[in-house]
């Protein structure tokens, strides 16, 4: 391997430090069940420490396998220390009550996912904490949102559903010099598509926490719910572990040996829904039925020069970016209409979530979800598919068929 140049986070995946138990050399993590962890004596007991991963305490602070994909998540997102949830919620959740008290207040893009706002909208409004949705595509709405009381800004690159791609370096530059703390969801970008810690590329600028649902591509099998926190400042780290300690949050070894298993082929999975989907949606934006399709590589798309500048370099010049697009039906079609078109379709299911095997489809009223007005998108119905790893070729004539049932 060259000295100049990192290995690429595949490689680094497949060949993370582990440590396998004396006599007993496979690459493969042990899976470590327990609760109880026994000390040798009351000094040992006394002397224990759960705050680093020096030693083992109890099953809900931490195991040899817990420890183990917390580092290999900190790898692909490129930080430095991994707290795992057990849903990508419960890691948003987390990120808010370590950081949130009564009088604060936290900011979060328009088109943030909706369970993050709904959270701010109840819980975080029961314990005295205001929220403002900021615009998403507008820095200085952003700027002109923060206050002496804002904490927290949440970040999203693309936003859900919708897929508008922010100014991510000048909303996260916005923030330091703010002395805000900045919470990127990197769902979407799963430590792929960028660099959440080195957003120019020159080590000068990084968001300070990357949330990252491991439901979706870290798992990649739609059968496993988790969340992580990463960072790379060790009080932040610090304070969100006390308050994950404090909230009882653990994870099963059975789960994270799911996503230990999965994570090798993560880059392979990305790049091929990454692949098929812009082939969809390349296909979606030449049907008749379709206003607009939301795509953050397709010109056109909001933010598109955004997710160019960020995302553009990876590939070859391809760029990188997931499997998911979103098409506004025209608004000449009636709801009925854009619901036959889902029901007809048999390979895309409707269901929620993505990152695994199976393409979904969900249709949202985005009347119910904004706050702001949308002038970026066209007048009309969204759908948003998430693509699986089904064949190109069958997922396209599958969108073909339903098209013609519904519209005709
Ligand atoms: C799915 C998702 C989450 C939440 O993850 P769960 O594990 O389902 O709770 C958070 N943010 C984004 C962008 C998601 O897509």
């Amino acid at each position: 391997m060259s000295q100049s140049r990192l290995p690429a986070i595949s490689t680094q995946l497949v060949h993370h430090d582990y440590v396998p138990p004396a006599g007993f050399h496979a690459p493969q993590p042990a899976v470590h069940k327990a609760s109880t962890v026994l000390f040798p004596n009351v000094a040992a007991m006394r002397a224990r420490e759960w705050k680093d991963k020096t030693s083992y305490t109890y099953g809900l602070h931490g195991t040899p396998t817990t420890y183990q994909l917390e580092e290999r998540i900190a790898t692909l997102e490129g930080g430095s220390q991994c707290l795992l949830a057990p849903s990508g919620l419960a890691a948003i959740a987390t990120v808010a009550l370590a950081l949130l008290r009564q009088g604060d207040e936290v900011l979060l893009p328009d088109n943030a996912y909706g369970p993050s706002k709904a959270l701010a909208e109840a819980e975080l409004a029961h314990y005295g904490i205001r929220h403002q949705m900021f615009d998403p595509l507008d820095v200085q709405d952003l700027a002109a949102r923060i206050n002496e009381r804002t904490r927290l800004v949440w970040l999203e690159a693309p936003g859900s559903v919708t897929l508008e791609f922010p100014d991510l370096i000048a909303q996260t530059r916005l923030c330091r010099e703010r002395g805000v703390v900045s919470a990127l969801d990197n769902t979407w970008g799963a430590g792929l598509a960028f660099a959440p810690f080195d957003l120019t590329g020159d080590g000068s600028l990084g968001v300070d926490i990357s949330v990252h649902a491991l439901t979706k591509y870290p798992s990649g099998g739609g059968d496993v719910l988790m969340g992580s926190m990463t960072t790379r400042d060790q009080r932040l780290h610090l304070k969100l572990k006390l308050a994950h300690m404090r909230l009882g949050l653990g994870v099963g070894a059975n789960d994270a040996e799911a996503v230990l298993r999965a994570l090798p082929s993560i880059a392979l999975r990305y790049r091929a829904h990454d692949v098929a989907t812009r082939e969809l949606a390349r296909w979606m934006a030449d049907q008749p039925a379709v206003a607009q399709v939301l795509h953050p590589a397709l010109p056109g798309s909001p933010g598109h020069a955004h997710w160019q500048q960020l995302c553009g370099a990876a590939h070859g010049g391809d760029g990188a970016a997931a499997g998911l697009f979103s098409v506004v039906f025209d608004a000449s079609r009636s709801q009925e209409q854009v619901d036959a078109f889902c029901d007809a379709l048999r390979l895309f299911r409707l269901g929620y979530s993505w990152g695994g095997p199976m393409s979904l489809v969900v249709p949202y009223d985005l009347g119910e979800m904004r706050e702001r007005a949308t002038p970026q998108l066209a007048p009309g119905t969204v759908v948003r598919f998430c693509v699986g790893l089904e064949d190109v070729q069958d997922l396209r004539a599958d969108l073909a068929q339903a098209l013609r049932q519904a519209f005709g």
